[in-house]
């Protein structure tokens, strides 16, 4: 879709487009079979300021808006899911707090790390028993002194293994209270930290998902992001912008997915003709085509709205809500579009498959965003 884009932003995305073609698509199917994350490609991209977009240049960053953010992220998931979640994690999630929440001397010490690819960034919020009702979490952090010890396992989490510094939320009151959780952040290497079990997972495979476990975990109150009790109410705010990049994932799929099957409709010949001349095919990319364009104003709106500083929770929720599932749509058709040869490992259609399901169920499932948005429609 053609929107009246600044020069910046198309420069942006044509950097991005140029590295994913060069550095990440020649190596997507050995990455995803063997489900290796790879780490080099994330120092790359730190060299072209792509870890740190919106990160402010004294910080260490890029200083650009959401939308060349969002830009970047379809850039990339065009090409591969799994990187462009990694991505997406790293910036939105655990340096979106840290810039967010973080006082001026936690930001002046782990933002330049996180923005130059130096440090992979992890969040940590989700557990074992509690991924939607994340607040009822059971992982505690106590005061001791002058410092904080943690216990408890964080699952699920992108760079669980290799993230260098974490952003985790932990519960520091009462279960099921209000205000009881506060956000800390912990670098690898101190003692009682460590990543756990690495996900086999569906897709997304080149994105690392594992384990966070905290034994006895000791951390200084430094380390401690804003008040004490102010955890829950911060990760709600970083999951809004989160999003809006789980939004532009989906659509940097279905995007690829799209074009895989335009062109292949053309090549096809059934009945002595492309396969692009039947209805049944056509309509489904003239519906592809439309959702996408769809999403992608959602998503727009919301990447405006969060570079003016404005609320956007609705908006966030309804670009993540509708664009994932324009995604697994898109998706599925194109592999129907590619009949038996969609099936295999020999087209790109059958990973954009498989990675767009977990836009659906990442930062907010489908039914959250859906409780998310009622919620704000019956405010009025
Ligand atoms: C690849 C991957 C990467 C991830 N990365 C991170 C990360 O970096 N950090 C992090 O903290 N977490 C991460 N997550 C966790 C993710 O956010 C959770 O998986 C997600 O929030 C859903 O939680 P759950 O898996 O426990 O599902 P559940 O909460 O158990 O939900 C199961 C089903 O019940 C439905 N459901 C639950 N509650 C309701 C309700 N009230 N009304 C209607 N339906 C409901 C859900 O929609 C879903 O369909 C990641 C997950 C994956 C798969």
């Amino acid at each position: 879709m053609e929107f009246a884009t600044e020069e910046l932003t198309r420069q942006v995305g044509q950097t991005a487009r140029d590295f994913a073609n060069q550095y990440i698509k020649p190596y997507v199917m050995e990455w995803d079979e063997s489900q290796h994350f790879p780490h080099e490609v994330f120092a790359g991209l730190g060299r072209l300021g792509l870890m740190g977009v919106v990160v402010p240049e004294e910080y260490g960053g890029s200083g650009l808006s959401y939308i060349e953010y969002v830009t970047v992220i379809q850039e990339i998931a065009k090409v591969c899911g799994g990187i462009g979640l990694s991505l997406a994690a790293h910036n939105s999630l655990c340096t979106g707090h840290i810039l967010a929440f973080g006082n001026e001397t936690q930001r002046k010490k782990f933002l330049p790390r996180l923005a130059s690819g130096e440090a992979i960034g992890a969040w940590g919020l989700t557990e074992a028993n509690t991924g939607s009702d994340a607040g009822n979490m059971q992982c505690t952090a106590v005061k001791d002194g002058k410092d904080w010890v943690l216990n408890g396992t964080k699952n699920w989490i992108t760079h669980g293994i290799s993230g260098q510094i974490a952003v985790v939320v932990a519960r520091t009151g009462e279960p099921r209270t209000r205000n009881n959780a506060t956000a800390f952040i912990v670098e690898r290497g101190t003692p009682g930290f460590s990543g756990g079990k690495k996900e086999n997972k569906l897709g997304m495979r080149a994105s690392e998902t594992a384990e966070m476990i905290f034994d006895q975990c000791r951390i200084s109150d430094e380390n401690r992001l804003g008040e004490v009790g102010d955890g829950f109410r911060q990760a709600l705010a970083v999951l809004d912008g989160g999003r809006i990049s789980i939004a532009a994932l989906s659509i940097g799929i279905a995007k690829g997915a799209m074009e895989a099957a335009i062109q292949y409709s053309k090549e096809r010949h059934q009945f002595d003709q492309p396969i692009s001349n039947f209805q049944g095919i056509s309509f489904k990319l003239a519906d592809m085509a439309t959702e996408i364009a769809a999403a992608e104003l959602l998503t727009f709106q919301a990447a405006d709205l969060k570079n003016r500083h404005l609320p956007m929770t609705r908006q966030a929720a309804m670009a993540k809500y509708y664009a994932s599932e324009v995604a697994v749509r898109t998706s599925n058709d194109a592999v129907q579009i590619f009949g038996g040869y969609g099936y295999t490992k020999d087209f790109p259609v059958e990973k954009f498959y498989r990675d767009s399901k977990l836009c659906t169920i990442g930062e907010g499932t489908s039914e959250i965003q859906k409780i998310v948005i009622a919620r704000e429609v019956l405010k009025g």
